[in-house]
C-alpha cells in the first residue's frame, strides 16, 4: 500500500493529530514520461504552519483533504525517462506519500557520494541558503561586528551562527533549553548563548554578553524575545526577519512593543525576506557552503525521526522544541 498523508483539518492555534489523516491509497502506475519515487526523507518546517492556515501569504496554502507536501529526497525505483534513472536520488517538493509518481519537474538529482542525502534538505538545501543570504545580503556583517540569533539552535539558527564566526563575528544564541545553549557553545562555535525559557529579563541578559550593543539581529522566532532584542540594536543595527514561529500558533494579531522608536533612534533597518528572493544566486551560496562544510569551517545538526507515520508528530515537536538542528524524518 501507499501511505498518504493529507490535511485532515485547518489547525485553530497548534496543530494537533487530528489536524492529520493518514491514508492507504494503491502505488501508482507510471506512463511513458514519468517515473516511481520513493520517499526517503521528508524536511519539516515551521512554514508549514503558514500552509495550513487558509489566510493569504507568499505561497499558496494547502488544500483541505489533499496531500500536504515539503521538501524531500525520494529514489527513483522505475523511470521511462531518459533524464533520471533508477537509482538516482532527487530533491523536490514532494507529498507526503510513500510512493508517488513525476515527470521530473522541479527535481534536482543530488549524489550521496558527495554528502548524506539529508544534508540536502539543510545545510545543503533551503536551510543552508536562508542561512547564508539572509545573514549576508540583508545583515552584511563586519568582521568585528556582534550578531544575536533567535531560534539558534534550530536548522537556520546553528548555520547562521557559524557563518557570523566565519566571517569574524561576535556571536550570541537565544536558544530555549540550558542542554541547546551548551551546544551553540560547544559544537557551534557561538561566543555566548542565553535560554530564554529561564532568562527573567533578555533585554537585560542579552546586554551582559554583548558589551558592545548588537549590530545584526537574525530572527527566526519573533514575538517576547525579539522585543528583547530591539532594546540593544545599536545605531545602524540590522534586524533581519527570517521567520517568527513564537506566533505562528496564534489565533489574534500579536502586540508587543511598536518598533518605530527602535528604528528611527538606532537610524536601524528592519528587513523581512523569503530564501527564494534570492533565487538566482543559489549556484553561489550552495558553492560557498559547500566549500565551508569541506574545509570543516561548517558543521550541522539533525534530530532524525524513524518512520513516515511520524511526519505529523514531529511537525508539532518543532513548537516544542524538540528538534536540535534540522528537523528530518528518514521514512
Ligand atoms: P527550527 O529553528 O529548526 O525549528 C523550530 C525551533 O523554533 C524549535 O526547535 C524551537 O527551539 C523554536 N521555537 C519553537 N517555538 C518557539 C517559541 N514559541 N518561541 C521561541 N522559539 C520557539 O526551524 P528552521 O527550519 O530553522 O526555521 C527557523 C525559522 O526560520 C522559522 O520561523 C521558519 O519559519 C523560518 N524560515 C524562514 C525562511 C525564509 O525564507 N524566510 C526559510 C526557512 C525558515 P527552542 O528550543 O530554542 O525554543
Amino acid at each position: 500500500m501507499n501511505k498518504t498523508i493529507i490535511l485532515n483539518k485547518r489547525p485553530i492555534g497548534r496543530p494537533e493529530h487530528l489536524d492529520f489523516k493518514v491514508l492507504d491509497k494503491n502505488i501508482p502506475e507510471i506512463t511513458k514520461d514519468e517515473m516511481l519515487l520513493k520517499l526517503k526523507f521528508v524536511s519539516e518546517d515551521p512554514y508549514l504552519r503558514g500552509r495550513m492556515s487558509d489566510s493569504e501569504s507568499y505561497v499558496a496554502s494547502f488544500k483541505l483533504n489533499e496531500p500536504i507536501f515539503s521538501g524531500c529526497i525520494a529514489e527513483v525505483i522505475a523511470s521511462n525517462k531518459d533524464s533520471f534513472k533508477k537509482g538516482d536520488f532527487v530533491f523536490g517538493y514532494m507529498d507526503w506519500k510513500e510512493y508517488q509518481t513525476s515527470e521530473g519537474n522541479g527535481l534536482l538529482k543530488v549524489d550521496a557520494s558527495i554528502a548524506p542525502l539529508s544534508a540536502y534538505l539543510g545545510i545543503l538545501g533551503m536551510t543552508g541558503l536562508t542561512a547564508y543570504f539572509g545573514l549576508t545580503e540583508i545583515g552584511v556583517p563586519q568582521k568585528g561586528e556582534t550578531i544575536v540569533v533567535s531560534g539558534a539552535a534550530g536548522a537556520v539558527g546553528s548555520i547562521v551562527g557559524q557563518i557570523g564566526k566565519i566571517l569574524g563575528c561576535h556571536v550570541v544564541g537565544i536558544a530555549g533549553t540550558d542542554e541547546k545553549v551548551a551546544l551553540l557553545k560547544s559544537k557551534f562555535g557561538f561566543d555566548d548563548a542565553i535560554n530564554y525559557n529561564t532568562s527573567t529579563n533578555i533585554k537585560e541578559d542579552l546586554s551582559a554578553v554583548c558589551p558592545n550593543g548588537v549590530d545584526i539581529y537574525f530572527d527566526n522566532v519573533g514575538g517576547k524575545i525579539s522585543d528583547g532584542v530591539y532594546a540593544n540594536i545599536n545605531q545602524f543595527g540590522r534586524i533581519i526577519v527570517c521567520g517568527s514561529i513564537s506566533v505562528y500558533n496564534e489565533t489574534s494579531v500579536p502586540t508587543g512593543p511598536r518598533v518605530e522608536p527602535f528604528l528611527i533612534k538606532k537610524s536601524a533597518l528592519m528587513q523581512g525576506f523569503i530564501v527564494g528572493n534570492y533565487v538566482k544566486k543559489f549556484p553561489v551560496g550552495s558553492k560557498q557552503l559547500s566549500e565551508w562544510l569541506k574545509d570543516g569551517k561548517l558543521t550541522y545538526s539533525e534530530t532524525i525521526v524513524e518512520g513516515f507515520d511520524s511526519i505529523p508528530q514531529a511537525f508539532i515537536d518543532l513548537f516544542d522544541g524538540k528538534n536540535k538542528g534540522k528537523m528530518i524524518i528518514k521514512i
